[in-house]
């Protein structure tokens, strides 16, 4: 405490400021509301937030969360109580991670590339991108279906068996993470003695207990068609896997220049699912949010594919 009376300041001995990566729990225990969040400070009314209990995915600790949200808008995250993962605390970098979702550069309505000489991407209606995805998949003998660490274990499994019965040619599922070159949960390690992971994505052990194996950054073969499904933590290919590639669930538009179709999927926020973290720990989450634009989940996004297939099977067979 410096200085007396109404002059009195809070500050730090020898005023050198504090500088470590939990520094917002300081916020969360201060009796008196002295100490706030620079990020948070003045944006809301804390009566008016709805709190949605979930994890935090910006790392495998996954650490138990409230997400606060007001008009389908997350203004923080804050720690919940969970012994077994994270006690009472979470790190500054997870607990500024929501601007990610609500990041305006992030594609929310599907998107596809011009077939005029600009080849440029521009929004489109989810009927046009399921025709086209469609095309793409009866065209392809070689699918390469990238599934990224950060998808929930249900949205893993409904990929690898939908897909499997919609693609006819050669179909290969591989896990994408890339994260501080995290490959595989034997790469991830602890980056302090209390909660910050190397892996930066929430569900590696998830998708390792479907048996899906990292994908390799050479494949001898040649794919026609890559479908890249990930969440906004996992790390897109460094390279182009495939002559024709679909970027599906959550992207930026500087993320899409080597894509033919963006299929817009939900953050974690805006859905249920469930990831196993770091230590084998099985969590499950709500949603906080409703999906932002023309989002939406895999079972939606599949279904109406899986409907277009049989449509056009019927045509084709020339039942009405
Ligand atoms: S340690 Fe990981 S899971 Fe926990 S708050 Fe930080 S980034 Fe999120």
């Amino acid at each position: 405490m410096g200085e007396r009376g109404w002059q009195k300041e809070l500050t730090t001995a020898g005023n050198k400021g504090m500088h470590n990566d939990y520094q917002g729990c300081l916020t969360d225990i201060c009796p008196v509301g002295a100490l706030t969040f620079n990020d948070f400070r003045f944006e809301k009314r804390v009566w008016f937030l709805k709190k949605a209990p979930s994890v935090c995915d910006r790392c495998s600790k996954g650490c138990n969360i409230f997400m606060d949200s007001e008009h389908e808008l997350i203004y923080r995250y804050r720690p919940r109580h969970n012994a077994e993962v994270n006690g009472y605390w979470m790190c500054d970098e997870g607990r500024k991670s929501y601007h990610d979702f609500m990041n305006p550069q992030r594609v929310v309505f599907p998107m596809a590339r011009s077939q005029s000489e600009d080849r440029g991407m521009h929004s489109t209606t989810w009927d046009t991108v399921l025709d086209e995805w469609y095309q793409q998949i009866k065209r392809s003998n070689r699918t390469l279906v990238l599934i990224g660490t950060d998808a929930t274990i249900e949205e893993a499994e409904e990929i690898q068996q939908e897909l499997a019965s919609l693609v006819e040619g050669e179909l290969e599922f591989r896990s994408i993470n890339g994260t501080n070159e995290v490959k595989s949960s034997e790469d991830d390690e602890a980056l302090d003695h209390l909660l910050r992971r190397k892996d930066k994505t929430p569900n590696t052990k998830g998708l390792e207990s479907l048996g899906i194996n990292p994908c390799e950054d050479e494949f001898e073969k040649k794919f026609d068609l890559a479908i890249v499904y990930r969440c906004g933590r996992a790390l897109a290919p460094p390279k182009k896997m495939a002559k024709t590639q679909v970027a599906w669930g959550l992207w930026t538009k500087e993320e899409i220049d080597e894509y033919e179709l963006v299929v817009p999927g939900l953050s974690t926020a805006e859905k249920e699912g469930t990831f196993i973290n770091c230590d084998g720990i099985v969590q499950r989450f709500e949603p906080a949010i409703k999906p932002c634009g023309k989002s939406k989940g895999v079972s939606g996004a599949l279904l109406l594919l899986s409907q277009r297939v049989d449509e056009k099977a019927r045509l084709a067979h020339g039942v009405l």
